[in-house]
């Protein structure tokens, strides 16, 4: 495509920042360019013809114009509003942890659907359902795709599918037998919560009130997550080094 074009996306709102006096760059996870960097002119200032629609957890239909640098937001529709998360605080820090690893995940200049189609299911989820597990799934859900799927139904190590399975370890990648276990140590309802999760019986999941063992999902998958950006991040390094 030329310089200077037109195009619609669909998009959702990752993060902004400010640029000079009035304007904002806004960063967009969209299907079919993956994340992109565009200016949103006089959005600033109080008139701006695209009032809140430019916010983190927007999801929108947008128009973008094709510049030298950036491209630059000639308008925006809302698609989803999110009412229930934009009003509650709670809601909001849980939708900036996946905003922020969608953010991290996403390369510029290389697109993946799924992980767009995954971002705005959880926002939905999010915004319709009080379960406590809505941004751990979303974050088993991404490193699945990443390609780092852990094992639950047997031992990582030793592979034994009739044992109980009592701990996690993000390193082995997955769950661990009595015999061999290593990491952090997983109840029976975590573990079966985590089956549950990663098998396709997601609605299954969600459907379960705040308990110990929601909590120790919870960790874990903030804890995969972590594990994953950093290897991630230093494996970038030691590219940019050669
Ligand atoms: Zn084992």
């Amino acid at each position: 495509m030329s310089r200077g074009a037109l195009y619609r996306e669909e998009a959702v709102v990752l993060r902004t920042y400010k640029l000079g006096e009035a304007d904002r760059i806004i960063v967009l996870l969209t299907p079919g360019r993956g994340k992109v960097r565009a200016v949103a002119k006089g959005v600033r200032k109080t008139k701006s013809k695209f009032g809140s629609r430019l916010e983190p957890t927007s999801h929108i239909a947008v128009q973008l114009y094709e510049g030298r640098d950036l491209d630059i937001v000639t308008q925006a529709e809302t698609i989803d509003q999110f009412r229930t998360v934009r009003a509650d605080l709670d809601r909001i820090a849980r939708a900036s942890a996946m905003l922020e690893t969608a953010d991290q995940l996403a390369q510029e200049g290389e697109v993946n659907p799924r992980l767009y189609t995954m971002l705005v299911g959880a926002l939905r989820t999010l915004d319709g359902s009080s379960s406590p597990l809505v941004v751990p799934a979303f974050f088993w859900k991404v490193l699945a795709l990443e390609g780092y799927r852990p094992q639950v139904d047997a031992c990582v190590l030793c592979g034994a599918e009739d044992v109980s399975l009592v701990a996690f370890d993000v390193e082995s990648g997955g769950l661990l037998c009595r015999s061999c276990r290593r990491g952090t140590a997983v109840s029976p309802e975590a573990v079966a919560l985590l089956q549950m999760i990663l098998g396709g019986r997601l609605n299954d999941a969600l459907a379960v009130p705040s308990s110990p063992a929601t909590h120790e999902i919870d960790h874990l998958a903030t804890h995969a997550v972590e594990h994953h950006l950093e290897r991630r991040l230093r494996s970038v390094t030691v590219l940019d080094r050669h």
